[in-house]
């Protein structure tokens, strides 16, 4: 092993740029604060117990292997199973609370979206099972970064009796930008860098997902897709997300209230509104779930910052540091925000740590290590 590194978050971006530095040979650590990996990918089953054999997506769920061949082709060296989203059945509209909600035949998504089978963790738990155990130092949240002259030193809040910070000679931020500004460097970063950075919204992080996990398959019974949107709420965009080996159903949707009028009401009151609204619109089989889950991204302080309440999201790509001055070429920025053509999805996240960890490889003079060719960002 020659040289170190350290990676900020362990998220598909941190996770990815491991297993190519593992591929490169180079002494790396992962620093994750959250007491787990995975990042923005969290299956239902990591929030509450009792295992229910199915992992529904609390946070990212479909990729588009049709327009993103490099993550659908890491999917299947990984060999994980893809399940297409597309559903035969009508999709429902909820249109006013005192009529029935209206039915219509289902729409197919162009480009076609897919999920894994196991759901997205499966994509996160086959890259950390590339890592060596001891390089995933999970409860480490970075607060300080500063730059001795002779090596970058990387001071953690951890629960372990030993703070002492990380040494290292490139930081890799597997973070969203606006996260990565909360972090004190010494000396500091450009002001203009720092700005840009904190007004960059996190993709998804205002947003809430119930879902919901029932014993038996009454969907396709009913003939319906499990699509649904909706004019009354509390969920505006409903999605079926069983996988079809289990027969069981397994729903979720995206809470249409904005963050802060949601956090005035209670997680059990919404989770009633939620199986209620599920029963006006599949009948009586949505009474009783399994299992029910509840994730407010928002309230999350390892994804949201308060920038990202006021803001709409956006694709808003953060800047790189300058080419010149004092802390160029140390650190790069690599979480999925940082990805020109697919800033904020989880093919963002690839594509922005592939392109980092190869132009640290290539300005340390590294060998290739097999990585697809860079490409331009004029993709689409
Ligand atoms: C509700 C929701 C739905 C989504 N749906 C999709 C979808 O269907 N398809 C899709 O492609 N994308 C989707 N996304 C986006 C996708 O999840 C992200 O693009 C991807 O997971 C980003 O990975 P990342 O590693 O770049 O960042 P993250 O997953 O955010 O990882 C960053 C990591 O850094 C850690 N961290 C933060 N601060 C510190 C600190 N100070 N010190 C140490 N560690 C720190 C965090 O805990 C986290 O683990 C969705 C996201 C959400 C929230």
């Amino acid at each position: 092993m020659k040289d170190s590194v350290v990676i900020i978050g362990a998220g598909v971006s941190g996770l990815y740029a491991a297993t190519l530095l593992e591929k490169a040979g180079v002494d790396y650590v992962i620093l994750e604060a959250r007491d787990r990996t995975g990042g923005r990918v969290l299956s239902g089953q990591q929030l509450s117990t009792p295992p229910v054999g199915i992992h529904v997506d609390m946070g990212a769920t479909w990729f588009w292997p049709d327009i993103q061949p490099e993550l659908a082709q890491l999917i299947e060296q990984l060999h994980i199973p893809v399940i297409s989203q597309a559903r035969p059945g009508d999709m429902l509209y909820e249109r006013r609370s005192n009529s029935t909600p209206e039915r219509y035949p289902a729409y197919e998504t162009s480009p076609a979206s897919f999920r894994l089978e196991g759901g997205m963790q499966s994509l996160t738990a086959a890259l950390v099972n590339k890592i060596p155990l001891h390089k995933v130092k999970t409860g480490h949240q970075v607060i300080a970064i500063s730059d001795t002259g002779k090596e970058i030193q990387v001071l953690t809040r951890s629960e372990s009796r030993d703070n002492s910070p990380f040494s290292c000679k490139h930081v890799f931020l597997a973070l969203p930008s606006a996260l990565a500004a909360k972090i004190a460097f010494r000396p500091m970063l450009p002001e203009t860098v720092l700005s840009n950075w904190r007004r960059i919204p996190t993709w998804m992080a205002r947003h809430a997902k119930y879902a919901a996990v029932y014993k038996k398959d009454f969907l396709h019974t009913q003939h319906l897709s499990g699509d649904a949107s909706s004019q009354i709420g509390p969920m505006v965009e409903i999605h079926d997300v069983s996988e079809p080996k289990s027969h069981k159903t397994a729903i979720f949707g995206f809470i249409g209230m904005p963050a802060k009028s949601r956090w005035n009401v209670s997680e059990s009151v919404l989770k009633r509104l939620c199986r209620e609204q599920l029963v006006r619109l599949f009948g009586q089989d949505a009474a009783e779930p399994e299992a029910e889950y509840l994730k407010d991204w928002a309230a999350d302080p390892f994804t949201a910052t308060e920038f990202d309440l006021l803001q709409e999201t956006g694709y808003t790509v953060p800047e790189q540091l300058p080419a010149r001055g004092e802390w160029s070429g140390k650190l790069t920025g690599i979480a999925s925000e940082w990805s020109v053509p697919f800033s904020g999805y989880l093919a963002g996240a690839m594509d922005s740590s592939s392109k980092g960890v190869q132009r640290w490889l290539k300005q340390e003079s590294f060998s290739e290590i097999g990585l697809p060719p860079l490409r331009t960002p004029d993709m689409f």
